[in-house]
């Protein structure tokens, strides 16, 4: 039995109000993980209070079943409340920033473990998602009076296809273990997989914009700009442009790309993604992070987006150089 898995409950036993966050921008698995420890944690134990906050995403509104999908809670109801983060690496990205107002601070992540903050973290660095961490917690605890739920089995799936890309990356038996136990809760995935991989019309018109503008280096490395005037002619209203991040990985001579999304402000969110080398030491020069292969990053205007790119294509010609060496 692992001794963290075991602490955390025994943390979450001991306070009547447990205020569950996760990241800025979520993403289905930010959702999945902690509105799933909602879940099981109100089916456990029904006699306390359970919150998640932080921002609603109207595009991914559908994830909730209920009539709130975020709670709001007033600053006082930390005062004797333990705090839970999930999926989120760094403590600036939390979402709703009174998490150290809580007693005590336990920190559920999947993310290379760059910052351990809070009072207890449990980090599986490379697992499939954290909602397949919250499966695991509830099975390795479930004799110590964890419930799993249809609800709950159905957030930690939408999760674990989220951060797979639907099971084409990250994956491994124990992914694929979780999967199969997760389906005795017979939740309808049908309708999940639906509202994953369809898309607006209009977001169909910006992924036909990205494929025919995008920039292929001969290194590999491929980018788009998406400028505040471009997202503005497709009108996404609150969708979010995440449907686009997949498309490069379409082009079979692509390794590395980049997203470059202006912003209201005037800087650039980039979403950077590889299938060779990792890129998320790169994005830590860029006020970002993430996974190997998979991380988010800021650029502050065109200098930063050429460093930028100049980096990821520097980093792909030498290892096709040293391959051609091998
Ligand atoms: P995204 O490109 O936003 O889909 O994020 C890809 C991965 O990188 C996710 O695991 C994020 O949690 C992580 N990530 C995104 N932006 C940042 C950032 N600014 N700092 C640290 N990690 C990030």
């Amino acid at each position: 039995m692992s001794v963290i898995e075991e602490q955390i409950l025994e943390q979450i036993k001991r306070y009547d109000t447990i205020i569950i966050h996760r990241h800025q921008r979520p993403d289905p698995d930010a959702f999945g993980s902690q509105l799933g420890l909602k879940e099981i944690l109100k089916a456990s134990f029904p006699e306390k209070k359970i919150y998640a906050v932080g921002k609603e995403v109207q595009g991914l509104a559908w994830i909730n079943e209920d009539d709130n999908f975020m709670d709001v809670i007033p600053d006082a109801t930390y005062n004797k409340a333990l705090v839970i983060v999930t999926d989120t690496a760094n403590a600036p990205r939390v979402d709703d920033q009174r998490w150290p107002a809580g007693l005590e601070v336990i920190k559920i992540d999947h993310h290379p473990n760059d910052e351990p903050y809070g009072d207890w973290q449990w980090v599986k660095d490379g697992h499939s998602a954290t909602s397949t961490m919250i499966f695991e917690f509830y099975e390795k605890l479930k004799d110590q009076g964890l419930v799993m739920t249809k609800k709950a089995a159905r957030l930690l799936y939408i999760g674990i296809i989220g951060d797979t890309g639907r099971f084409m990356y990250s994956i491994d038996s124990e992914t694929f273990r979780v999967v199969s136990e997760l389906f005795k809760y017979d939740f309808d995935y049908q309708e999940i997989h639906h509202a994953m991989a369809t898309i607006s019309e209009n977001a169909a018109k910006l992924s036909g914009y990205v494929l025919q503008n995008i920039s292929i280096l001969p290194s590999g490395f491929a980018y788009v700009i998406l400028t505040k005037e471009l997202l503005k002619q497709f009108d996404l209203k609150d969708a979010g442009t995440a449907f686009v991040v997949p498309l490069p990985s379409k082009i079979d001579c692509v390794k590395s790309w980049a997203i470059f999304e202006e912003q209201d402000e005037g800087n650039y969110r980039v979403r950077l993604r590889s299938r060779t080398i990792a890129i998320n030491k790169i994005a830590n020069q860029f006020e970002g992070g993430g996974h190997p292969m998979a991380s988010g990053a800021w650029a502050q205007n065109q200098g930063d987006i050429d460093r930028l790119i100049n980096i990821v294509d520097s980093a792909l010609s030498e290892k096709q150089d040293a391959e051609k060496e091998d």
